[in-house]
């Protein structure tokens, strides 16, 4: 029986006091910055219309725009945390709404500014950038100076910016019918009792020993989306067709470039990326054939893809142990790093450790600039839980450095970078695990955990990229996307990626049709190349000479986002430029793949 909310033990709990005292308190701060009618936020724009009148000008406006979001994202935090910790809390939901309309309503009073500061000549900006008041958004403006030659007039910025809304539903319709519309009804297992098949439970059922029920979900889930492949396949063109229309408008030489340039990341990255994982892909055959081996099948199927090798392992911990390895596990980012985070997961409060009705599902890091780096969790004891809370303390220390050390308007970083400080935590866990390991199976289950993160992060994600890069493509050249196009294109690449070992079942060729992601406009890849820079970074923090190496890497935490991404990881000691970090994870992949291969084939051990 799942506990209320209110019976969760305080120490359970993460502390939001902290943040504000009470609901009263929360309540009494949002009131004094929302007004009866617009504009809300008048203070923000004295200098409207007025910014290239001075730098001065320009210094007030930021500081008070900056100054009021600090505000906005406090009572924000507080309003979040609050409304998933008990999602039927009426009063919750009413303080998110209510605050996320008021965070909306900033954001309008505030969007003159962007297209002001860039309808000013590139030589007032670039005098702006370099007078001595503006010194501490040097970075900020530069950013924004970047975009100018991608800027069109303000009146026509008005325009594609009427138009956003709309082409934005494509995204809507598909998370409408992807989350609420479909049905997947029932499926039978072996025995032949009927399950529940949604997302969540094929997850879990794709993992199964129980062979039938994994086949069964597969074909019951994809053959649903296939039902409607005429209507997916126009919203998924209808997306890309918005990219296009933005890329197109401001002046991009294509979708790709569009998508990437605002952070500075050359095309040349994404590219490299799937060259180097194209160029490796017989390294992912040898395990699909190694699986196929360990699994003693005639043929393996793409529903035998997920199913532990290791079948025999079963790790229990309890909340305290999984919080006893993450601070062990951390020891090579040295004692400052240890004993904040000893300090943030223990007498702290950090953490909001276990399920209770009507809780947020799953886990993430959140905050802001005036809390804790708080964490949700669903803890219930599996290996898994343990690498989730690893993951989301690399979250959360990152954002704790990087708060300390920048100021507001530098403290966040980007989903490039994140990903990063949060795998090189699960890495770090792994290296302590493996020297703690009984036996020749804990080893092998281990290890088998790790090569399915390689696989599912850097391999199935750089598909995916690739997936979307030629689709992209397709439209810059006008073909059509049809649904053969999108299935064509997805059961070739899924071919190439897999191999000769894996039986290509009919219904992959859907799976472009279920993937939200590619409604994110280039996201996934940051996935694989998060991976490969967290891998590179934690073997350097790890290995003999390690002192400067965790200098940099402290500093990289420290750095929030002062400056491009690529940049400030290559200062960490990483260079993505470069296709070095992903081939180095690769060799890994192979490594852990023999030491598979040794323990686990039919030759070796059996179970
Ligand atoms: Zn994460």
């Amino acid at each position: 029986m799942t506990v209320t909310r209110k019976e969760v033990p305080q120490e359970d709990q993460w502390n939001l006091d902290t943040l504000y005292p009470n609901k009263e308190s929360w309540q009494k701060e949002f009131e004094a910055l929302s007004k009866e009618s617009p504009p809300n936020f008048p203070e923000c724009s004295t200098h409207k219309g007025k910014l290239s009148q001075s730098p001065q000008n320009v210094l007030e406006t930021l500081t008070s725009i900056f100054e009021t979001e600090r505000k906005l994202r406090k009572l924000y935090t507080y309003a979040h945390l609050r409304h998933d910790e008990d999602i039927a809390d009426n009063q919750a939901k009413m303080a998110y709404q209510g605050i996320t309309g008021l965070y909306h309503q900033f954001s309008q009073e505030t969007a003159w500014l962007q297209p002001e500061l860039l309808a000013m000549s590139d030589e007032e900006l670039q005098q702006l950038i370099a007078h001595p008041l503006l010194q501490h958004f040097h970075f900020f403006l530069e950013k924004l100076r970047r975009l100018k030659p991608h800027t069109l007039t303000a009146e026509q910025e008005e325009l594609v910016a009427l138009a956003q809304q709309a082409l934005e539903s494509p995204s809507r319709a598909f998370s409408a019918i992807n989350n609420a519309d479909f049905k997947f009804g029932q499926v039978e297992d072996s025995s032949g009792s009927k399950k529940p098949l949604t997302h969540a439970t094929y997850g879990l059922y794709i993992r199964e020993r129980d062979r039938t029920l994994r086949k069964n979900a597969f074909s019951t889930l994809h053959n649903k989306f296939s039902e409607y492949e005429n209507t997916l396949a126009e919203l998924l063109s209808g997306q890309v067709q918005g990219h296009l229309f933005d890329a197109k408008a401001h002046r991009f030489g294509s979708c790709l470039e569009a998508a990437l340039y605002p952070k500075n990341i050359e095309t040349s990255v994404y590219r490299s990326l799937i060259e180097a994982v194209r160029s490796k892909l017989g390294v992912l055959h040898r395990y699909m054939n190694l699986r196929k081996q360990i699994l003693g099948l005639d043929e393996l199927h793409l529903y035998d893809l997920y199913v532990p090798l290791v079948p025999s392992v079963d790790m229990k911990f309890s909340y305290e142990e999984a919080e006893e390895l993450v601070i062990e596990s951390v020891r090579p980012l040295g004692s400052e790093y240890v004993s904040l985070l000893h300090h943030g997961l223990k007498s702290g409060r950090w953490v909001d450790r276990y399920e209770n009705l009507n809780k947020r599902s799953g886990a993430y890091s959140s905050g802001c600039y005036d809390s804790m780096p708080y964490i949700l969790m669903n803890f219930k004891g599996i290996l898994r839980d343990v690498f989730t809370l690893a993951h989301e303390v690399g979250h959360s220390m990152h954002s704790y450095y990087s708060r300390q050390t920048q100021p507001y308007h530098y403290s966040d970083y980007t989903i490039f970078v994140a990903e990063v400080a949060s795998t090189f935590n699960e890495e770090l866990l792994l290296k302590t695990l493996l020297t703690r390991v009984q036996s020749a199976e804990e080893r092998a289950f281990l290890i088998n955990e790790k090569i399915e993160d390689i696989r599912g992060t850097l391999f199935r994600q750089t598909m995916f990229a690739e997936f979307e890069l030629a689709i992209h493509e397709a439209a810059e050249k006008r073909i059509p996307l049809t649904p053969q196009f999108f299935t064509e294109t997805f059961i070739k690449l899924n071919q190439d990626y897999f191999g000769p070992d894996v039986v290509l079942d009919k219904e992959i060729g859907i799976e472009w049709a279920r993937i939200p992601h590619f409604y994110y406009n280039f996201y996934v890849y940051q996935y694989a190349t998060g991976i490969s820079a967290a891998l590179a970074l934690s073997d350097k923090v790890c290995g003999d000479n390690a002192t400067a190496p965790q200098t940099k890497y402290l500093e990289f935490l420290r750095s929030g986002s002062s400056d491009y991404p690529l940049d400030l990881l290559a200062k960490a000691g990483v260079d993505m430029r470069t296709a070095g970090p992903v081939l180095a994870t690769i060799d890994k992949f192979d490594t852990l793949v023999t030491e598979l291969e040794k323990t686990l084939a039919p030759s070796g051990l059996k179970c």
